[in-house]
C-alpha cells in the first residue's frame, strides 16, 4: 500500500491552526484577557427568521411519511436550482439552465474537488496573496510541485498582487492551463471591474485556459462596476465556471450549501480528439463521490431568495459592511495603508511600522489583545500584511478599533524616541 505522498508535502500548519496556536498560549498566561477577535472569517449573525421558518417547515415535511425524501437528485432539487437561475443570473441578463447549477455542501469542497476532473499535467495559476484552498489542493492532487525557498511550489505560476499593481493580477507571461480567481477577494477584500475581468475571460478564450472563479463574497458588492459573476462577461460560459456559496451570503457556514455553476458549453478536447463537456464530466464525478446537501438545507438556501428572505440577509450584509466600513475609518485615521472592506467584509493593510507580519500580529495580540491574520499565512506577496474581518458584532468591532487608535497613537509618540521595530524581539506566543 502505498500513500498519497502529495499530502506529506503540504505545510505542517494550517494559517489558522498557528493562530489558535498562539491565542491560547497567549490566553494560557494572561487568562483574564478580554481578546476581540478580528482574525478568521465565519459569520456571528444568527440565520435569518425566513430561513428558520423554512427549515422547521422541511423538518415536519421529513417527519411524515406523505412528505419525507430520502435520497434527493444528484444536482441538488430543482426548487432551488431554478431559484437560482431566476434571482443570480437571470435578474443579471445571464442566460444559464438549472441544469447547469450543481448544488453543493459549500464553496470550499468544490473547488478543493474541482481538480478531480482536470488533467494532472496542467500548469496552474493561482494570485498571490490566495485563498490558501486552492494552493493546498493542487498541491493533494500532485500539480503544485515542490515548496521552494521563498514560500512558493515550483510548478504554481503566482500572479503577484501588491500596491504596485492596485492588487490587480496582471495577465501570465508563461502559459497556464487553469486560473484560480476570487473577488471580491480574500484575503485582500479588492475586487475587478468588468473591464479588468474581461482580460481574464478573453485571455482564456485565446489560449484555451480555464478559469475557476470563486465568488463566494458576491453578496457584498456595492460598486455598481463590480461585475457579481463572471458570467456577466460574454464568452465566459465557454472558459470559467463559477464557485458560490450562502455561507457568507446568508450566514450558512455552519448549516453548509453552496453551488458551482458548469455551464453545459465550456468544453474542452481530450487526447483522443473527443470533446468532453465539464459539466458531463463535473456530474458523473459527484454522482460517485456525492450524495447530495439535505433537503431541510436545500428549503433553507430557497427561502434565501424569498422576499422576506432577501430583505433580511441583505440587512445582515450592511451590518457587516457597516462594520468594514468602521475598520477602514479607524485604520486610516491612524494613517495606515488600508486596502479593501469597501464590496467585501475584509480590511487589509500593510504593518504600520514595515515590521513583519507575524510580528505585528504578535504586537496586536499581546499589547491590545486583538485577533488579525498574517497576511503571509496567504503567499509570499502577503508579507508585511495583515487582515482583518467584518464579521465581529458591532460593539465587537468598535471596541476592537478603538484599542487600537489608542494603542497607535501611544506608539507614534514613543516612536519618535525610543521604538525601533528592528530591535524588537520577536514574541514567543
Ligand atoms: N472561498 C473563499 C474565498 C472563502 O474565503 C471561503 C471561506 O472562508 C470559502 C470559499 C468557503 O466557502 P464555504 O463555506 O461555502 O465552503
Amino acid at each position: 500500500m502505498q500513500l498519497n505522498e502529495h499530502f506529506l508535502g503540504l505545510h505542517g500548519s494550517y494559517l489558522f491552526s498557528e493562530i489558535a496556536r498562539r491565542v491560547n498560549l497567549f490566553l494560557e498566561m494572561e487568562p483574564d484577557a478580554q481578546l476581540i477577535r478580528m482574525g478568521i472569517g465565519d459569520v456571528t449573525r444568527p440565520l435569518a427568521p425566513a430561513i428558520v421558518e423554512a427549515m422547521h417547515c422541511a423538518v415536519d415535511e421529513m417527519g411524515q411519511s406523505e412528505t419525507f425524501r430520502g435520497y434527493g437528485p444528484e444536482k441538488g432539487y430543482r426548487f432551488l436550482r431554478e431559484q437560482i437561475i431566476k434571482h443570480d443570473f437571470l435578474a443579471r441578463g445571464i442566460s444559464l439552465s438549472p441544469d447547469d447549477i450543481f448544488i453543493s455542501d459549500g464553496c470550499k469542497s468544490d473547488m478543493g474537488n474541482i481538480g478531480d476532473i482536470l488533467g494532472v499535467e496542467n500548469k496552474v495559476a493561482v494570485t498571490d496573496p490566495v485563498y490558501p484552498v486552492y494552493v493546498d489542493s493542487s498541491v493533494m492532487d500532485g500539480r503544485a510541485g515542490a515548496l521552494l525557498t521563498g514560500g512558493v511550489r515550483e510548478r504554481l505560476v503566482y500572479l503577484s498582487c501588491g500596491p504596485d499593481n492596485g492588487f490587480v493580477p496582471a495577465l501570465p507571461t508563461t502559459s497556464v492551463d487553469v486560473i484560480y480567481l476570487c473577488y471580491p477577494n480574500n484575503p485582500t477584500g479588492l475586487t475587478l471591474s468588468t473591464a479588468q475581468l474581461k482580460l481574464w475571460v478573453d485571455y482564456a478564450l485565446e489560449t484555451g485556459a480555464l478559469i475557476l472563479f470563486d465568488a463566494a463574497y458576491e453578496a457584498f458588492i456595492t460598486d455598481p462596476d463590480v461585475p457579481h459573476s463572471i458570467f456577466e462577461i460574454p464568452g465566459a460560459e465557454r472558459c470559467a465556471l463559477e464557485f458560490r456559496s450562502f455561507s457568507k451570503t446568508a450566514g450558512f457556514t455552519g448549516l453548509r450549501c453552496g453551488y458551482t455553476v458548469v455551464p453545459s458549453t465550456v468544453v474542452y478536447k481530450a487526447t483522443n480528439g473527443q470533446m468532453v463537456s465539464l459539466n458531463a464530466l463535473w456530474n458523473r464525478r459527484q454522482s460517485t463521490k456525492f450524495n447530495g446537501v439535505s433537503y431541510v438545507t436545500q428549503r433553507a438556501a430557497e427561502a434565501v431568495y424569498t422576499p422576506e428572505g432577501q430583505a433580511q440577509c441583505k440587512a445582515t450584509i450592511a451590518y457587516y459592511l457597516d462594520n468594514a466600513a468602521m475598520i477602514r475609518k479607524g485604520l486610516t485615521s491612524l494613517g495606515w495603508d488600508v486596502y479593501g472592506g469597501l464590496n467585501a467584509p475584509y480590511i487589509w493593510f500593510k504593518t504600520p511600522d514595515g515590521s513583519d507580519d507575524w510580528h505585528f500580529f504578535d504586537r496586536m495580540l499581546k499589547e491590545v489583545q486583538v485577533v488579525s491574520t498574517p497576511g503571509s499565512g496567504f503567499g509570499p506577496a502577503g508579507r508585511g500584511f495583515l487582515r482583518l474581518t467584518a464579521f465581529g458584532s458591532h460593539e465587537a468591532t468598535v471596541a476592537g478599533i478603538k484599542r487600537l487608535q489608542k494603542w497607535w497613537s501611544t506608539q507614534k509618540k514613543a516612536s519618535s524616541t525610543v521604538f525601533n521595530p528592528s530591535s524588537n524581539t520577536i514574541s514567543t506566543y
